[in-house]
């Protein structure tokens, strides 16, 4: 079995829907097709959440009325057998009509999570009928049956297998089975979400839980690029990413990946490839354990954070002092991202502001506490990063970029510096011409 994760850019248009069905039907062997909505549609589907809220109900149909449009538009234009086309229509329209019955009923994160994933459930519709409309036989699951994912971040991928294979055992044969990204049962067995972007982990989650072949994550570019291309020009798609290196650039931002994506398929050494839908014929690239190449890969910026510092010149060095500051963190279940000391202060960022004031309620007896919000983490990234001498030349950026934190040396593969957002575009562009566009004065050691 080999899963395929189509994205909101690749099943955007009837261009890409057409790409997305001739990579789905080459080649041989079963296929696990997951997809996400049409791009732009889940940001709809927010805005109808954030309506509910406000009691907005002319606005809510007027959103309904355009995503009954968009979609019955891809049906015409693909769909050429009447009577499916019909029926697929009616389909859509139900979903709307389930919609709308929720958006009326009393607001919670589970109408939250029923709203925002309608999207995957038209487009999955839709697909099925247009495979089948082209001879091409197809199961369509409904994630909601097998995705019981209960811990975010770590997953039960044997639990999401045993259910899997319940929910296929009753079908007939096929080699393409389809079904929706980023929508998770949990542990209340509701209905939840992966998060924005959560396809991608649903393609992992689902390639660990089926001990695929490969997984293989369709979007709009060819491959990881060695920095973010919608800040910077002249970026290049990266061939090779170990497991560690995708995770980390992940993890802080590159928003090619949902943070989370690859942690699921690297104990069971699964390759992830990265592809263009629109170019396949491009090598795209190929995270796995074998990954080769040393040195500063890529780097990526994560935005959101805020930086907490603790100033006391009294309990500092005592020891015990950094144990009761992150007993505090843990908490209020918050992750602690950069960490940076002194003689009498301690620097630390977090991304999640949720229980923010509770935390500094209680630090704020160990010493003179400041908070920085709206700042972004930029990381560089790559085997033995901190040894190579390219990467040294972001020291000569501190004399002209106020840079907040830096963090060398906690891993070998990431040097993380910590800059005011407003900065971040600005600071990207500076390293890229530094590290990988100057011409190479010293060889990587
Ligand atoms: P999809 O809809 O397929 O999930 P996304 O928009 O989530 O696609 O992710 C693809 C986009 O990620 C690219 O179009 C690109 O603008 C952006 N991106 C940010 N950082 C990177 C990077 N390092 N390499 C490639 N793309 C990146
Ligand atoms: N459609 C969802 C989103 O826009 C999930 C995804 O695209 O991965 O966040
Ligand atoms: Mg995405």
């Amino acid at each position: 079995m080999k899963v395929l994760k189509f994205g909101g850019t690749s099943v955007g248009s009837i261009e890409g829907i057409r790409n997305v069905k001739s990579i789905s039907c080459s080649g041989t062997g079963k296929k696990l097709l997951v997809l996400s909505a049409m791009s732009g549609v889940t940001n709809e589907l927010v805005r109808i959440t954030e309506l509910i809220a406000a009691d907005d109900e002319t606005s809510i149909d007027m959103i309904l009325g355009l995503l009954e449009i968009k979609h019955f538009q891809v049906i015409e234009e693909l769909i050429e057998n009447k009577l499916l086309r019909y029926e697929t229509k009616n389909e859509i329209s139900a979903i709307l009509s389930e919609l709308k019955k929720t958006t009326k009923r009393e607001y919670s994160e589970v109408i939250y999570s029923l709203v925002v994933t309608a999207g995957e459930r038209m487009l999955t519709r839709i697909f099925s009928a247009y495979l089948e409309d082209c001879g091409v036989a197809n199961h369509l699951l409904d994630a909601r049956d097998f995705m019981q994912v209960n811990n975010l971040e770590n997953p039960d991928t044997t639990l999401v297998g045993h259910k899997f294979k319940e929910t296929v055992s009753s079908l007939t044969e096929t080699d393409i089975y389809i079904t929706q990204g980023f929508v998770r049962i949990d542990e209340n067995n509701r209905v939840n979400t992966l998060k924005r972007g959560g396809s991608d982990y649903t393609a992992t989650i689902l390639g660990a839980a089926l001990d695929a072949q490969e997984v293989q994550i369709w979007t709009d570019i060819d491959g990881f690029h060695n920095n973010d291309p919608r800040y910077v020009e002249h970026t290049h798609p990266i061939a090779e990413l170990s497991f560690e290196e995708a995770a980390e650039l992940a993890y802080f931002g590159a928003k090619i990946l949902h943070p989370q994506t690859v942690s699921p398929v690297i104990h069971k050494n699964i390759p992830v490839y990265l592809k263009n839908t629109f170019t396949p014929f491009l090598p795209g690239t190929k995270i796995s354990a074998e990954a080769t190449g040393k040195g500063l890969k890529a780097i990526s910026a994560k935005d959101g954070i805020t930086a907490i510092k603790i100033k006391s010149n009294r309990m500092l060095m005592a020891h015990g002092f950094l144990r009761k500051i992150f007993e505090v963190f843990d908490r209020h279940q918050t992750a602690i991202d950069m960490i940076t000391t002194s003689e009498i202060a301690i620097s630390l960022t977090i991304d999640d502001n949720r229980n923010l004031v509770k935390i500094i309620e209680e630090i704020d007896d160990y010493g003179e506490i400041t908070v920085e919000k709206n700042h972004s983490i930029i990381c560089l990234v790559g085997e033995s990063v901190i040894k190579d001498k390219k990467a040294s030349s972001i020291f000569e950026l501190l004399h002209d970029t106020s840079i907040r934190m830096i963090s060398y040396g906690g891993s070998n593969n990431n040097i993380s510096l910590l800059v005011d957002t407003s900065n971040k575009i600005s600071v990207l562009q500076k390293l890229h011409q530094k590290v990988f566009e100057a011409k190479p004065v010293e060889e990587f050691v």
